[in-house]
């Protein structure tokens, strides 16, 4: 990519990731609250006193460098991995019910060549309700093929998981939590390796998700997408290091904290500004304007 790096003392760049603000979701019943979490593995703390809150329907981007804790934020909430010390709560009862929380991990993490139909991953976001030994009824085939239909993939729900591309992987993914009646969706960096346009094609669903008051957390390293995409924004490593608004939380000293010298700011041919920390072996990542 043409281009020519900024500092983060450079005021106009940072300037440059204003976002487009969205307003937060207008119910404001918190869906989430983290008190003073902290999370060690053997190898060493992989998040501390982790404090906030999260409001019922609004979308949220988790970023912060490599190893800043993100995967592991997400497995504590998913009831994955127990905290060390601090709590969860849960304090809206829809969020807190069986199956209210739906994590769709790193697609690193997961063994695509299992030999399982689109249609059957999606029902296992049923299981909870149909129970592992029941047989699932007519409800829960039309729940199936409704969540297929959302995310634009019933023609392909006899497919095989493994035949499909990244970002219709991702929407089947999208599609099982929906089955499962999921309030609070858990994405860890479902961005990662899709071009543009099933980029879109995701955040075009977020934006129905939006609409049903869904309360979603993603992962991600893009913080321009981050801030035009998302309501609030926190910034992990290992500490949270910010949380608000993306004007709130992208300042130079918040950045530096987070990222140390590991962000490249750039302008592109077409003059803007595109921003990415150089995690994952990408050097700089195309955004889009
Ligand atoms: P991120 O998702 O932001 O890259 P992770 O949550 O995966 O960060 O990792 C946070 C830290 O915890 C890293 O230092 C990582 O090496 C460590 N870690 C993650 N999972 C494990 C595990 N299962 N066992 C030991 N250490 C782990
Ligand atoms: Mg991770």
């Amino acid at each position: 990519m043409p281009g020519a790096r900024f500092t983060f003392q450079n005021d106009m760049a940072i300037q440059q990731l204003a976002p487009a603000i969205r307003p937060i979701a207008a119910q404001t019943a918190p869906a989430l609250e983290l008190a003073a979490l902290t999370v060690r593995y053997n190898s060493g703390a992989a998040l501390e006193n982790i404090s906030c809150t999260i409001q019922r329907g609004e979308q949220v981007a988790v970023v912060g460098p490599n190893g800043a804790g993100k995967s592991t934020l997400f497995k504590v909430i998913a009831g994955l991995h127990a905290p060390q010390h601090g709590q969860l709560r849960f304090p809206d009862p829809a969020c807190a019910a069986p199956g209210a929380v739906a994590y769709i991990p790193q697609r690193s993490q997961v063994d695509w060549r299992f030999p399982v139909s689109v249609f059957d991953v999606v029902m296992m976001g049923r299981t909870g309700r149909v129970g592992l030994f029941r047989r699932p009824s007519c409800h829960d085939r039309e729940q199936v093929l409704a969540a297929l239909d959302r995310v634009q993939m019933s023609k392909f729900s006899q497919r095989q998981i493994s035949e499909l591309s990244g970002g219709q992987q991702q929407r089947v993914f999208i599609a099982r939590a929906l089955a499962q009646e999921a309030t609070l969706l858990l994405m860890d960096e479902p961005l990662t390796g899709l071009d543009m346009r099933s980029q879109d094609g995701i955040f075009a669903i977020l934006d129905s998700l939006r609409a049903q008051h869904v309360t979603v957390l993603t992962a991600l390293h893009d913080l321009q997408l981050a801030a035009r995409h998302f309501d609030r924004v926190m910034l992990l490593n290992q500490r949270l290091i910010g949380f608000g608004t993306p004007d709130e939380v992208f300042t130079p000293t918040q950045l530096m904290s987070a990222y140390g010298g590991h962000l490249h700011l750039a302008l592109t041919d077409t003059g803007v500004l595109t921003v990415a920390d150089t995690c994952c072996g990408h050097d700089e990542v195309a955004v889009n304007a």
